[in-house]
């Protein structure tokens, strides 16, 4: 997989726009220097990985718009070793992204054919997160509890076995809403209550409860 001056060029034009449009963790924006965004993009559409654009991934997903990337990768406020876990692992953009941030990833994602793809795919280039088939709405009993959770897809509530599965301190974010949704940022303190802010609109794809569906 070719990453040339070409593509680091447009990768750094792509920062620039998400820095003004008011991404300022610089840390984040490092890490997603690091990305070759056009490796989880059909050769087909290279000319738009670099776009701040959200774009189909085939099985009627997408790779989530860098801004988001960004911006969401910011509000869960990483540390290094930290413990995350990430539903909705998609094409594995944001899962590499987290990666490069220096912690712990645990990415589940519900469509087998997508799991596969993206797992042979990340394996190929060398990020080693550890990918799960499974159902977001249920987290990672076996692997609780977790520093940060990050939601990619929309959320029509908040599942309430992300909350117990986060350490007292962590931070889950996730966009909530049916067709628009709204980013939340939900806090959890040392004796267990929660504490939410929102961050205003964006648009994702479903988080889908029933497996059966839209496979
Ligand atoms: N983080 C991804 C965004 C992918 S879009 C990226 O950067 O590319 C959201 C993903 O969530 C889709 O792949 C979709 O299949 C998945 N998803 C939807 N409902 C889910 C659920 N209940 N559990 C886990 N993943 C789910």
């Amino acid at each position: 997989m070719e990453d040339n001056y070409r593509h680091k060029g447009l990768r750094k034009k792509l920062l620039d726009i998400l820095r003004q449009k008011g991404i300022k963790n610089e840390t984040v924006l490092a890490a997603m220097d690091r990305v070759p965004r056009h490796w989880f993009m059909d050769t087909a559409f290279l000319n738009f990985a670099y776009e701040d654009k959200a774009f189909p991934i085939g099985a009627g997903q997408t790779i989530s718009q860098p801004y988001t990337v960004a911006f969401q990768t910011d509000l869960l406020d990483l540390k290094k070793g930290e413990k995350v876990l990430e539903v909705g692992t998609g094409s594995g953009y944001q899962t590499c992204v987290l990666v490069e941030m220096g912690v712990k990833v645990f990415s589940i994602e519900r469509q087998r054919e997508l799991y596969q793809k993206t797992k042979k795919l990340l394996e190929e280039m060398n990020y080693r997160p550890r990918l799960f088939y499974g159902d977001g709405y249920a987290g990672l009993p076996a692997f609780e509890p977790f520093d940060k959770i990050i939601v990619t897809a929309g959320a029509p509530y908040v599942p309430p076995a992300l909350i117990d599965q986060l350490k007292p301190g962590g931070r889950l974010v996730i966009p909530v809403g049916q067709n628009i949704q709204e980013m939340m940022l939900i806090k959890k303190g040392e004796n267990g209550e929660t504490e939410r802010e929102t961050f205003g609109e964006f648009r994702f794809v479903p988080l889908l409860e029933d497996k059966e569906n839209g496979e």
